[in-house]
């Protein structure tokens, strides 16, 4: 049942408004960190194109233009909405949903540089991380789970096996998302029991889940 403002008493008017404000400024000032400055959307399994500049410098670089979206073949690049602030437009892949191929074809569109073209094989859009209490393969005895090893396009490079059981080389995972992709496992978070941390994009280990 919708409730008729105007049938309310002022004062009670007056706070249905008050909480409708706070209610929208909420939703708008949550992203904000203790600073006041606006957090950025990338973190884990969301994830900046290849050849992308620093975090820093991506809103201000970035005019969205929208190329990038409209070029990839897989549609795995979606504009971020007007909530996301300064943010808003710039491009971000969702790997949980659609991982990024490496085709580079949005590297040699973007106008402004803030893709820059780099090989295919030393892209970093993030490090994968294997969470070992939630793969298969770490967990159970008898699981025989090396699915994002197989799907891995860098193979026996980027993830290897040890016993079966796999690991992710640092120096030539691409955080292309899919292993991330392919994972059959879903934790009650949302998170695979391998993701990609985008650790490159802010300099720092933020968002980096367990893996020891
Ligand atoms: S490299 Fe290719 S698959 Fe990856 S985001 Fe760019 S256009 Fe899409
Ligand atoms: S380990 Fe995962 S993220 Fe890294 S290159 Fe292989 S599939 Fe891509
Ligand atoms: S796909 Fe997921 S569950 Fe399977 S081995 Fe890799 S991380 Fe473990």
């Amino acid at each position: 049942m919708s409730i008729n403002e105007d049938s309310l008493p002022i004062k009670r008017r007056t706070l249905l408004k008050a909480v409708g404000f706070t209610t929208a400024a909420g939703a708008l000032l949550r992203p904000f960190n203790a600073l006041g400055l606006m957090r950025s959307p990338v973190t884990t399994n969301a994830l900046r194109p290849p050849g992308a500049v620093s975090e820093k410098l991506f809103p201000s670089k970035c005019i969205r233009c929208g190329r990038c979206v409209e070029v990839c073949p897989y549609k795995c690049i979606k504009p971020l909405d007007i909530h996301q602030g300064i943010f808003a437009g710039t491009p971000v892949i969702h790997v949980v949903d659609v991982p990024c191929y490496l085709c580079m074809k949005c590297v040699e569109v973007c106008p402004t540089g803030t893709l820059i073209p780099i090989a295919q094989e030393e892209t970093k859009m993030g490090l994968a991380v294997i969470d070992k209490h939630a793969c298969k393969s770490w967990n159970e005895e008898l699981a025989l789970c090396r699915t994002c090893y197989n799907v891995c396009p860098f193979k026996d490079k980027a993830i290897k096996l040890d016993a079966l059981r796999p690991v992710v080389m640092e120096k030539y995972c691409t955080g292309c998302g899919l292993c991330v992709h392919g994972c059959p496992v879903t934790q009650k978070n949302g998170k695979k029991a391998i993701n990609v941390e985008p650790i490159y994009a802010f300099g720092t280990s933020r968002g980096m889940t367990e893996n020891e």
